[in-house]
């Protein structure tokens, strides 16, 4: 099994790169931002929870995205691999992951970043809230808010990846192939 954690932040275009490499490489996508919008758009109590959180630019609380994240790989018992994006965004979800994955035999392989600097990534989400539909993407309160979370929460993580030797980083900007090409090169030599 290969278990890939695409990383980045807001606007990196994790979910992009993750629509063309989870057909390369025969991985399930597993995005929690848009787990939660499904159970919004579908009225559930997870998704009236999130919505909260979401709608402010702010991070779930843990216990329910990891609960959410584990029921999801659960209910791919014959995956040949995952593709985390968006997942995990704080020390205690990375460490129930890998805790989680271990109970499977199973452990990250490696976790990938897109890099770009946050000034593009905010004209980019703005931009994407014209069509995208997502609130959080359409104030750029909110868009900072997230930057936030990120830096404060996330950020961290990349110590916690490379202290395993597991963290890589690619030049996020430039064309979809061109960054798809990146990242394949990575993965291709794990
Ligand atoms: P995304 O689509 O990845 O940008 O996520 C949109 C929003 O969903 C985030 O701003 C958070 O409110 C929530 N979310 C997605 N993934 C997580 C996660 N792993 N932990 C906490 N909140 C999350």
């Amino acid at each position: 099994m290969i278990n890939i954690v695409l990383f980045g932040k807001p606007g990196a275009g994790k979910g992009t790169q993750a629509e063309f490499l989870k057909g390369k490489y025969n991985l399930t996508h597993l995005s929690t931002g848009d787990i939660f919008r499904y159970n919004i758009k579908n009225g559930t109590d997870l998704g009236k929870l999130a919505q909260t959180f979401m709608d402010q630019g702010e991070l779930v609380p843990d216990d329910v995205t990891i609960k959410m994240l584990q029921a999801e790989v659960d209910n791919n018992p014959n995956s040949a691999g995952f593709l985390f994006d968006g997942f995990p965004r704080t020390l205690s979800q990375a460490e129930a992951l890998d805790v989680f994955l271990a109970s499977k035999s199973e452990s990250i392989t490696a976790t990938i970043a897109l890099e770009a600097d946050d000034e593009i990534l905010v004209a980019r989400l703005l931009d994407r809230g014209k069509t995208s539909g997502r609130p959080d993407d359409q104030d750029e309160e909110k868009i900072r808010n997230r930057y936030q979370e990120y830096n404060e929460k996330t950020a961290p993580l990349m110590g916690y990846y490379k202290e395993q030797g597991k963290f890589y980083a690619v030049n996020g900007i430039g064309s979809i192939d061109e960054i798809t090409l990146r990242l394949s090169e990575v993965i291709d030599n794990l």
